[in-house]
């Protein structure tokens, strides 16, 4: 039986344009940019071309643009390079980013002697710009660094991230926001945000894995993480992985013009999930918030009972792919993070479940069939 695959926020199935160019550069354009030859030249013209395509589409010019291996490694680059270059001392998060944010400011906090703060968490696990306010206001300094997600990868949730950079500015903070949940989802027009720096991953969107974009918005160049060769005017070393960046290219194009279709799919897909769920289910816990979320992401809390212990691999073994959220390691589950900092969290088993464009309705109404089964 085919699988269904509903881990889109996690990787998405490459698009069949996104193979096709890359296995063409793979075979014809192999050369490495660096070299002078025209094997090489074609290469890096590919590289630059991609780049401007990318540039052109999300508001940015090329100068402003540097490509790495991942969202991961362009985190790390980021926070580096602003405590290195901007002499950032304080850096100002939420409890719910992603564990390359988290994680990376845990592992320099003491290297580098940082304060690190957490903005709080509302009720419908929206995080709370207000309070940023009173964080920054506490803050006043130009050693201030501001790092937010725009849409959450567990819960789908929205952060204004317009009204977060104008905060910022008022208070002469820096922002770095993880976007790499809102390409094909939020209009990403990077000129017209406050932003000093935004990360965007190419496998979130249909592209392939192992490559992501750094967006830098400075006059000055930052501290690179990656030191060798001049690659990336000299912002991340080591040989440009061309055939993926070409692929990235072609599904930031695609995702850009499948924008309003794509939000109505994700949309038709939700709503039916929800509508399924809540009608079969008196004690489900809705954990993404429907008024301010990415169409993309549904995340519901089932009630803790013998039947949801282990509930992921049930339907693992009904063919249906889903995520719970929860960060396994050593073969234990953890809660998530990002469900603990939800006032319900100890009542439930979260699901994360995820669209693409190539979900059906037919997908969507077998899956809650099949839950339904397993779990009356
Ligand atoms: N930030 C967010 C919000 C993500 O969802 C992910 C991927 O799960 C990352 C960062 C890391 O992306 P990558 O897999 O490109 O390192």
């Amino acid at each position: 039986m085919k699988k269904i695959y509903l881990d889109n926020a996690a990787t998405r199935l490459p698009l069949a344009s996104v193979i096709e160019t890359m296995s063409r550069y793979m075979h014809q354009h192999f050369g490495n940019p660096s070299s002078i030859h025209s094997i090489g030249r074609d290469a890096s013209v590919a590289v630059e071309k991609s780049r401007k395509k990318i540039a052109d589409m999300i508001g940015a010019s090329t100068s402003q643009l540097f490509f790495t291996s991942s969202a991961t490694e362009s985190i790390n680059t980021a926070i580096l390079g602003a405590i290195l270059s901007w002499n950032i001392k304080t850096f100002i998060t939420s409890p719910i980013e992603h564990p390359a944010v988290l994680q990376t400011l845990t592992f320099y906090k003491n290297i580098f002697h940082l304060e690190i703060k957490y903005i709080a968490i509302n009720s419908n696990g929206q995080i709370d710009v207000d309070s940023l306010e009173n964080v920054l206001s506490a803050n006043k300094n130009d050693s201030t660094c501001v790092i937010l997600m725009q849409v959450n990868n567990e819960l789908g949730n929205i952060t204004d991230i317009q009204q977060a950079g104008n905060l910022c500015k008022q208070y002469n903070a820096k922002l770095i926001c993880d976007m790499v949940q809102s390409m094909g989802i939020c209009d990403v027009v990077l000129s017209t945000l406050p932003l000093d720096i935004a990360i965007f991953s190419a496998h979130k969107i249909g592209g392939p894995k192992g490559v992501g974009l750094l967006y830098i918005n400075s006059e000055k160049p930052i501290a690179p993480l990656l030191h060798g060769g001049s690659q990336e005017r000299n912002m991340r070393a080591g040989t440009e992985n061309v055939a993926a960046i070409v692929g990235f290219a072609e599904a930031v194009e695609w995702s850009f013009k499948n924008i309003s279709s794509t939000i109505t799919h994700f949309s038709t897909l939700r709503n039916m999930l929800l509508q399924e769920l809540q009608q079969g289910f008196r004690d489900i816990i809705v954990n993404t918030d429907i008024t301010k979320s990415s169409p993309k992401i549904l995340n519901i809390g089932f009630p803790v009972n013998t039947k949801t212990e282990m509930l992921l691999y049930h339907l693992d073994i009904e063919n249906i792919c889903v995520s719970s959220g929860s960060a396994c390691s050593s073969g234990t589950h953890v809660m998530s993070h990002v469900i603990q900092h939800l006032p319900t969290n100890m009542q439930q088993v979260p699901l994360r479940f995820s669209f693409s464009e190539d979900n059906t309705l037919e997908e969507i109404k077998y899956t809650a069939d099949v839950l339904k089964r397993i779990l009356r």
